[in-house]
């Protein structure tokens, strides 16, 4: 064979392993700064390790541009905590909150408006995770069938009844190009999904949602004592995993702080 032909075999090859038109519709990815979360004892998130350990989480939203319109993943903290000059404490105590940045006002910054949004979803219903979707009360929410019925404190429902949803029972490819793709993972509440990007120059990226809060415990494959389900949350690490080899994807933790802290920020974006 010549070095020509097989140049062109290895082309051929990688075109074949290469999902549909991957990143064909999204061009950049804006991580928003939706919240900052501290506790007293780590021991939380890490059962039987840093017990009374102080520990920091970052909280992000991530916002993608597609030929087909803007997409959001997870809304982060409510914006009104923005106006409370010392946060919220929740769990009786055991969390405290704050909201240097609201989600509105980072959409302003970059010339985004509500009713630009496309489509949202979030990868899970803890109040991290959907404190702003009524921001966007026209706008199609994709949300796990599994997450939605979940009833809330007190039977309360999870999402209002009038907000548009698409209840989703398994993968979900938002713009059916291959470039944004919902993925079920389940265990850390009933209906939790992650997100696979395939993105054109960054490569892809898995946002994990809360399938894993901090790459210690990615790497020790380590639970939450208060997670829906150890089983279903360890089956979903490993379908993660598994992606992740699959696609060469990075793994972005929505949680852990020092891996937040060193990627870019809105207005600064990835390609
Ligand atoms: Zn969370």
């Amino acid at each position: 064979m010549t070095m020509r032909v097989a140049f062109l075999a290895a082309v051929c090859a990688a075109a074949l392993g290469a999902l549909p038109a991957a990143a064909a519709g999204v061009d950049r990815l804006y991580i928003l700064d939706c919240g900052h979360i501290s506790a007293a004892d780590e021991s939380r998130w890490t059962p039987g390790l840093n017990v009374g350990v102080p520990i920091d989480l970052s909280d992000n939203c991530y916002l993608v541009h597609h030929a087909q319109g803007w997409f959001l993943w997870d809304t982060g903290l409510a914006d009104a905590i923005a106006a409370l000059p010392n946060g919220v404490t929740g769990l009786n105590g055991v969390l405290h909150m704050t909201k240097p940045k609201t989600l509105a006002g980072q959409l302003q910054e970059i010339g985004v408006k509500a009713s630009d949004i496309a489509a949202v979803a979030v990868s899970h219903t803890h109040p991290d995770h959907i404190g702003n979707v009524e921001l966007f009360p026209q706008t199609m929410l994709y949300v796990q069938k599994a997450e939605y019925d979940w009833p809330g404190e007190g039977g309360a429902p999870r999402f209002k009844p009038e907000h548009p949803v698409t209840k989703l029972e398994g993968d979900h490819d938002v713009f059916g190009d291959g470039s944004i793709v919902i993925i079920s993972t389940p265990g850390h509440t009933p209906g939790h999904q992650s997100l696979l990007m395939r993105l054109p120059k960054t490569g892809a990226v898995v946002l994990s949602g809360d399938a894993v809060h901090f790459k210690d415990n990615w790497d020790n494959r380590r639970v939450p004592g208060f997670n829906f389900s150890k089983e279903e949350t360890l089956a979903s690490m490993q379908r993660i995993a598994d992606i992740l080899a699959k696609e060469h994807a990075q793994l972005w933790i929505n949680h852990d702080k020092a891996q937040s802290d060193a990627h870019k920020k809105s207005p600064e974006f990835y390609e």
